[in-house]
Formats: structure tokens, C-alpha cells, sequence
């Protein structure tokens, strides 16, 4: 929303097709949000320097998979690791596409195919920043021994990093929010991704695996992330 007192979110859209860049701009920015344009891939990464440095940094990218220059996949993961809490939604042109792209685990807070409606982009940007302003509410979140950084996306165990990649995190933030509570795959998969076609409830059990493998390196004995047969997972610190 656009209040006079409150600056416009800002989103940077990179895209080296003009039409499609000028369609998204002007639905969001009638949408009461500002954007920024940026059409080459090598430009991304400094621009995003600078804009931290002038304290002019976006709320969101939209970032186009196939660019001239540094490719979305790279610049994706690139972002992830400088700015982990800067939401980035990739636009590619198949859904074949996404499945890739979600085993790669690039970290993108969603993804949208093209060809798109900017009325659904313009819904995909409101809800992930929704979502991860939720996600960053309290600083921690503590179950026992186990503590979640939200501003660095570390959880500790024991003050030991395990690790997590940002959607491990965030799968187990949502689990330890309500401990003991059975969620089904359905309803993870809704913290995790929007578009629930794209994604396979496969996805949700190898990312719990992963995310269980990694408790049990530094908890060999406890069984914190409990599968729920027939029904989905929960978290339970206590027996
Ligand atoms: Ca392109």
C-alpha cells in the first residue's frame, strides 16, 4: 500500500524482454508499489551493492531464468547467500522448468511461469512478502535447545549451525510455531510455495528428510521432526 507516510515497497524486476518488463511494471506500480528495471544479467549483483550502500535496497526481485549475461539460476543463488532475507521470485518460461529448479534448491521464495498474467505476479509479490515479513517477525524462536535465527536463517542446536537451506528453515520455523501440532504436506507446502501444482508432496518428504538428517548429525538420539503416517509431520521436542 501506498500511504504517504510509509515508502512504496520496491521491486526490481530483471528481464531482458522490454514488453514483458513494461507490462509487470505497470501493474504493480498501479498497484501502489515502485520498480526498478534492470534488462542484463552482469548488471544485477553491483546494482544490488549499490542500492544497499545508498539505503536504497529493493523489498523483492522478480528474476527472469534466461538473461544475457549471468544467468537467473546463478545470480538466484548469488543473492541467496549475500542477502538471504531479500525475496526472490524466478520467472521462467516451462513448468518442467520448475521441478529443476526446486531440486536445485536455489532458495527462491517462489516461481512463476511464463506466459503469466501480471495480475498474478502482481498476487505472487504481495503474498511472498507477506510471507517472509511474517517469517522475520520475532528475532527467535526457541524450543529447548534448539534456537532459530530468523535474521541469518540459522537454526541451532546447541548453538551448533545446522546448516539449513531456506526452506528446511522455514518448514521447520512453521512445525516449531506449534509444537505437537500435525501438519499435512498440504499445508507445509502452503508456507512454502503458492502454486501448489508445481509442487509435488515428494518435495515436501525430501526436504523434511534432509532437514531430519541434519538434526540427527547433532542429535543422533532425539527424533524432534516426528512423521505422522498417513498424515504429514510434526514437531515434538518432548517425549
Ligand atoms: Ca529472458
Amino acid at each position: 500500500m501506498n500511504h504517504h507516510d510509509t515508502p512504496p515497497d520496491t521491486i526490481l524486476i530483471v528481464e531482458d524482454e522490454p514488453k514483458i518488463a513494461r507490462l509487470v511494471a505497470d501493474y504493480l506500480e498501479g498497484n501502489g508499489f515502485a520498480t526498478r528495471h534492470l534488462d542484463h544479467g552482469d548488471a544485477v549483483l553491483p546494482w544490488l551493492e549499490h542500492a544497499r550502500e545508498d539505503n536504497a535496497a529493493p523489498d523483492l526481485v522478480l528474476l527472469d531464468l534466461m538473461l544475457p549475461g549471468t544467468d537467473g539460476l546463478t545470480l538466484c543463488r548469488e543473492i541467496r547467500q549475500r542477502w538471504p532475507r531479500l525475496p526472490v521470485i524466478m520467472l521462467t518460461a516451462r513448468v518442467e522448468e520448475v521441478d529443476r529448479l526446486l531440486g536445485l534448491e536455489l532458495g527462491a521464495d517462489d516461481y512463476i511461469c511464463k506466459p503469466f498474467s501480471p495480475r498474478e505476479v502482481v498476487a505472487r509479490v504481495k503474498a511472498v512478502l507477506r510471507r517472509s515479513r511474517a517469517a522475520l517477525a520475532p528475532a527467535t524462536t526457541t524450543g529447548s535447545d534448539l534456537v532459530l535465527d530468523d535474521d541469518g536463517w540459522r537454526a541451532l542446536a546447541d548453538g551448533q549451525d545446522l546448516g539449513l537451506t531456506a526452506v528446511e528453515f522455514q518448514l521447520l520455523r512453521v512445525m516449531m510455531h506449534a509444537p505437537g501440532r500435525i501438519f499435512s504436506r498440504d499445508q507445509l507446502m502452503d508456507h512454502m510455495y503458492r502454486d501448489h501444482r508445481i509442487v509435488s508432496e515428494r518435495t515436501v518428504d525430501s526436504h523434511i528428510k534432509k532437514l531430519r538428517k541434519k538434526i540427527g548429525e547433532v542429535w543422533p538420539e532425539r527424533e524432534i521432526i516426528r512423521s505422522v503416517y498417513g498424515v504429514g509431520y510434526k514437531y515434538q521436542p518432548e517425549e
